[in-house]
């Protein structure tokens, strides 16, 4: 097993890969920024270590200070967490050149999953269903007329290295096809520094629904189950929730044997989540994978009680799965989260600043994953998410109900959160009675604006 791992990352996911070491007798090495100085996971990790200024591309993504860091520590691995780093072929590459694990799959496969256009290849091969698209990246506006006429309107361009929901057009007639193209492109390049695009059949109000998996070094892979996460806004995920109503467990076993089969033949390694939009007639088509834990882990560990991140790390130390899972995946009960986003709750601007209040709930069923507290200081930096509240219910009723109080008994001061947002959404009756899509949330505020005028 590793003595010492550093953590690449802040806030409180790295809080969490803290703790798995903790729990593992393992030492834990945290970086931080100007900025994050007095943050926990400087607190709680056994050593930490200056990178840099606040600003990203001089701290977290500057693979030289990491790196530097990594070596002075003298660490054997290097867990990377979610974002930043964590889905960086060439950082995979340099860790693994300076003798250091990678805490995640070999770089030549967060590459082909990273390019998205050949990760759909790669899943049509080994019969994983995929959405009618193009064949690879489309060059020119007249390719993607072309392929758009064959699929049919409407049709989605999307960036081969998107993230984030950003190089992304809805396409529902020919003559508005050029223009967003080109946009399209233009916010790729700029956002990831690649303009390639793809195109997919639009699939009209599906569920977002996805499924996490882990694979040890030794070709053995299992399904850990569904996540819904329809409720998104602008394409970014506010909610997710285990299982989804929509799953039967038929289908949960179908996806879990195809992908078992698909991710051993690729050669997946730790753990990772296989993204697909559910349509209207209950089919699932592969959109995406990530390569790394999600945001949304805990509501899959709420309901295995498999820890996904100390798994990852055991995977890493080359443990077979079986030794990791000692048993079945049994699923028990319902899990919720709700991402609580430092920002207005209906401008959804950021809200950096002191918190001067910080009073998160407890009891029975409640899981809070935070690296905030009173008197800290929301760095307007890096990303708004500033804590998750995950509570686990014997069913969704009562997983709505614990959530629903727990949301009440949150009490954040100082800065703004989307905790009252939440609120109205767990009290929503689409949302109680689980008919909901990936439009659920613009229906809902016009709903609330229509009200409000
Ligand atoms: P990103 O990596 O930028 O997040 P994804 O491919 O994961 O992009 O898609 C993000 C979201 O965009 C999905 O959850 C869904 O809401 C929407 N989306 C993506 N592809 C389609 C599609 N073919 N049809 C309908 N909605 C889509």
């Amino acid at each position: 097993m590793f003595k010492k791992i550093l953590v690449a990352n802040r806030g409180e996911i790295a809080l969490r890969v803290i703790c798995a070491c903790k729990e593992l007798g393992i030492r834990a090495v945290a970086i931080y920024s100007e900025a994050d100085r007095n943050s926990l996971h400087v607190r709680f990790a056994d050593e930490a270590i200056c990178i840099g200024p606040p600003q990203l591309g001089l701290s977290y993504l500057n693979i030289p200070a990491v790196i530097s860091a990594a070596e002075i520590a003298n660490v054997d691995a290097i867990h990377p967490g979610y974002g930043l780093l964590s889905e960086n072929a060439n950082f995979a590459e340099v860790c693994a050149s300076c003798g250091i694990k990678f805490i995640g799959p070999p770089p030549e496969v967060i590459r082909l999953m990273g390019e998205k256009e050949k990760a759909r290849a790669a899943m049509k091969k080994h019969g994983v269903p995929i959405l009618p698209g193009s064949d690879g990246v489309v060059a020119t506006d007249a390719e993607a007329m072309e392929w758009a006429r064959q699929v049919g309107f409407p049709v989605i361009i999307k960036a081969s290295a998107g993230g984030g929901g950003r190089g992304m057009r809805i396409v529902r007639n020919e003559d508005d096809l050029p223009t967003l193209y080109q946009q399209a492109q233009s916010e790729a390049s700029k956002a990831f520094g690649n303009g390639d695009l793809y195109m997919e059949k639009y699939v009209e109000n599906p569920r977002h629904i996805e499924f996490q998996v882990l694979a040890d070094e030794h070709g053995n892979v299992v399904s850990l189950g569904e996540r819904e996460c329809s409720i998104q806004r602008r394409h970014q995920k506010l909610l997710e929730e285990s299982p989804s109503v929509q799953v039967t467990p038929e289908l949960r076993q179908q996806i879990g044997g195809v992908l078992s089969k698909t991710l051993s033949a690729v050669g997946y390694q730790n753990a990772g989540t296989v993204e697909f939009l559910m349509d209207q007639d209950r089919r699932l088509h592969f959109i995406e994978m990530n390569t790394r834990i999600q945001v949304e882990h805990p509501v899959t560990e709420m309901v295995t009680d498999v820890d996904l991140v100390k798994s990852q790390i055991m995977i890493a130390a080359g443990a077979n799965l079986a030794d990791v899972l000692q048993g079945p995946i049994v699923h028990r009960g319902h899990a919720i989260e709700c991402r609580i986003n430092a920002e207005h709750p209906e401008k959804f601007t950021p809200s950096a600043g002191k918190i001067t209040t910080f009073n998160p709930p407890g009891g029975t069923g409640v899981r809070i994953d935070t690296a905030a507290y009173t008197e800290g200081t929301i760095p307007p930096y890096y990303d708004s998410l500033i804590a998750k509240l995950i509570v686990r219910g014997k069913d969704r009723n009562e997983a709505i109900s614990r959530m629903s109080r727990a949301l009440e008994m949150f009490i954040v001061e100082g800065i703004y959160t989307t905790i009252p947002l939440h609120r109205r959404i767990l009290a929503d009756p689409e949302f109680r009675a689980g008919k909901f899509d990936t439009g659920f949330i613009e229906r809902f505020l016009a709903k609330k604006l229509e009200i409000a005028g």
